[in-house]
């Protein structure tokens, strides 16, 4: 059954429902009330101008209408609600006025006025029967309100067919709805108690679906007969013996995970996660290093150009004989074809880049390794692309913006986590100062002073929020400025979105080649650029930043063991800009993010088709994701495996 095939839907009302994301009748029955507001026969001693009032009395006076507008009416009469006279409007019912007659009971509902005035906005022809009146409130549009989506939901649902998902044994032992019992409670409210075992059914089924849909992820890639390497781990030692630096216990550990998982037959879904600076990427060039000894391709897809330069220039010193490309959105197209064809071939082991490596034209011979530095995650859905390309290569994942542990256990359940806390040793703490911008004057003269000490600094523009143009406007005008106060005692570089590729990559190279000391940004720079002699970071209306974005900025300096300095400039307070004050530790800063925020955006991971939830919160409803996640293991292993299969089956024909 479509929308169209209900009787009082007619096609302008389709669109509108349309418009409120309603496509069917399951998305119909899915739109649940998001408020309900219970009328309880007001006590017209304690009623104050303005509340919503419930109350019944007898008609004392005839209705008159007045007509006004196209089609347009209210209608007045006078009720006696036994001890007082009240004065009744309502708006567009004068067809009712037949049937209002002196003496009969009617229930008005509306909101009270000043001058003994209800404005009403439904009257029943009878008393009070009960002593409380429930109204469902709806997300509504100019089109549509609350009364008609309630009366068109109410109206399907006697023959709605849908089914249980829970579990019996599950749905027993948390006394449960049916499912359309809940859905007719949560549009139609019996009780409190009942309508609250109707939420907590058809929230518990919403979690139910998603974290089973990860298991069942998490099952597949276990079992999944993937690539088998056969690298011992020796030849890996030999190799990192080789590296200028003694690996840190959690570099190693990491270091162990991958192995391990790349050496075993099930496919890799692993996190690194670790603060910037930490020292991710040489754990992530001994992953490709492992996969080039055991034959298979490697790609490390980078966030943005600069960056995968950076990682390019990297992987070459230290995989000496492997043949090592980079592919980008600016790569030549003649550069290109030539490499496709040798990607193609099997003549590239390892091709760094941006998301071009994953265009519709780039075809690998053998790919086993797909790494991405920094903000690009795989949904759940996108991984299924992957595959549809007729890819399955063993995936890491690399991130400075660490989930919060909460959040991780359940969301990220198909995933494995490894966790880089401890930095390279010698690192100092940065220091974080938050200042005005009346204090501007004490910036530049602290700016003045790594300057004099040969340092370099970033100083960000603000967020435009707008446009780009005002962010281009902005960052120019910060360059002049500095300039202006500067300029003299040093070089001044300007880096924006707006520059092509090359005059990014050309200053960023200045600036690694110490030719530039200020280099006015906006946040291009935010991801992965490692300038180990810049140790300040200026950061304008730092208010408008998300934690993780001022945490992945401040990450660009200390990056040695020089005294660094993040200065917050901010004429105001904020929660998000004390907890950067009060910590660098990244993993603190993401459980901070979880607790300043709701759910959804959380800490830089955009909210994707794959969570977004009706009833569920996956902050407020936290403990109900663990016990869920807990009931499908139970479930699941107390369960035959045929009704396990049937189970699977069923879920994959819900995608
Ligand atoms: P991340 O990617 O985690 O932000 P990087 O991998 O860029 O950090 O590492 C930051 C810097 O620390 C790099 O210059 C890297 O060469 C260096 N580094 C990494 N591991 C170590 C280590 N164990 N000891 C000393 N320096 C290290
Ligand atoms: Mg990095």
């Amino acid at each position: 059954m479509s929308l169209e095939d209900i009787d009082k839907i007619g096609n302008k009302k389709v669109l509108y429902l349309n418009n409120l994301g309603i496509y069917s009748v399951d998305d119909l029955v899915s739109y649940y009330p998001y408020r309900y507001d219970i009328i309880k026969r007001s006590d017209l001693n304690s009623i104050k101008i303005d509340d919503k009032i419930i109350i019944d009395g007898a008609i004392e006076t005839l209705p008159s209408i007045y007509y006004y507008g196209k089609r347009k009416n209210v209608m007045n009469f006078r009720i006696n609600t036994g001890n007082m006279l009240l004065n009744v409007s309502i708006y567009n019912r004068g067809f009712l006025k037949g049937k209002l007659k002196i003496g009969e009971y009617v229930t008005v509902i509306g909101k009270y006025c000043k001058g003994n005035r209800v404005v009403a906005t439904d009257i029943k022809l009878s008393k009070l029967s009960n002593e409380t009146k429930v109204e469902v409130i709806y997300h509504e549009s100019n089109k549509i309100n609350s009364k008609e989506l309630n009366h068109y939901i109410l109206d399907i649902l006697p023959n709605y067919e849908c089914e249980d998902i829970i579990p019996i044994s599950i749905k027993k032992k948390y006394n449960f709805l049916s499912k359309i019992d809940a859905l007719c409670e949560i549009h139609k409210p019996t009780s409190s108690i009942r309508l609250k075992r109707a939420i907590n059914t058809l929230k518990y089924e919403e979690i139910f679906l998603f974290l089973f849909k990860i298991y069942k992820l998490k099952k597949e890639r276990k079992s999944y007969d993937g690539l088998k390497r056969s690298v011992l781990f020796n030849d890996i030692q030999n190799f990192i013996n080789m590296l200028p630096f003694e690996l840190t216990k959690d570099q190693i550990k990491a270091t162990k995970d991958i192995y391990n998982d790349l050496i075993s037959p099930s496919r890799m879904n692993r996190l690194i996660q670790g603060d910037v600076g930490s020292g991710k990427t040489i754990v992530a060039i001994i992953a490709l290093y492992i996969n080039y000894l055991s034959g298979y391709q490697g790609a490390l897809m980078a966030p943005t150009e600069v960056l995968a330069l950076q990682h390019f220039n990297n992987i070459k010193r230290y995989i000496k004989n492997a043949n090592i490309e980079i592919l980008t959105g600016s790569t030549k197209k003649s550069d290109k074809k030539r490499m496709v064809d040798r990607l193609k071939n099997g003549d590239i082991d390892i091709l760094i880049g941006t998301h071009a490596l994953f265009s519709g034209d780039v075809i690998y011979n053998n790919l086993g390794l797909v790494i991405t530095d920094e903000q690009h995650r795989f949904g759940v859905n996108q991984r299924k692309s992957l595959k549809n390309k007729g890819i399955t290569p063993d995936i890491l994942y690399l991130s400075a913006t660490p989930i919060p542990r909460t959040y991780a256990l359940t969301i990220y359940g198909d995933m494995d986590i490894s966790n880089i806390k401890t930095s390279p040793s010698g690192k100092k703490e940065i220091i974080t100062i938050l200042k005005k911008n009346s204090e501007i004057k004490e910036v530049l003269q602290m700016m003045y002073e790594e300057i004099k000490k040969k340092h370099q600094i970033y100083v960000i523009a603000p967020l435009a929020l707008e446009s780009e143009n005002v962010e281009l406007e902005d960052v120019n005008d910060l360059y002049d400025k500095m300039n202006k106060a500067l300029g003299k005692v040093c070089n001044i570089g300007l880096m924006h979105g707006k520059m092509k590729s090359s005059e990014k990559e050309k200053v960023m190279n200045k600036f690694k080649n110490n030719e530039i000391d200020i280099l006015v940004s906006t946040t291009v720079i935010e991801v992965g650029v490692d300038v180990k002699n810049a140790t300040m970071i200026v950061i304008f209306d730092s208010f408008q930043f998300g934690l993780s974005t001022l945490h992945q900025l401040r990450g660009r300096v200390g990056r040695n063991d020089i005294q660094s300095y993040c200065i917050l400039i901010s004429d105001k307070d904020s929660e998000r800009l004390n907890v950067m004050i009060n910590t660098n530790d990244g993993f603190k800063i993401s459980e901070e993010d979880f607790h300043l925020r709701g759910s959804g955006d959380i800490f830089g991971i955009k909210q994707s088709g794959d969570m977004s939830f009706k009833l569920a919160n996956i902050k407020r409803d936290y403990n109900i994701f663990l016990k869920v996640k807990e009931d499908i293991k139970d479930y699941v292993n107390n369960s035959e495996t045929e009704k396990l299969n049937k189970m699977i089956d069923y879920y994959s024909k819900l995608d």
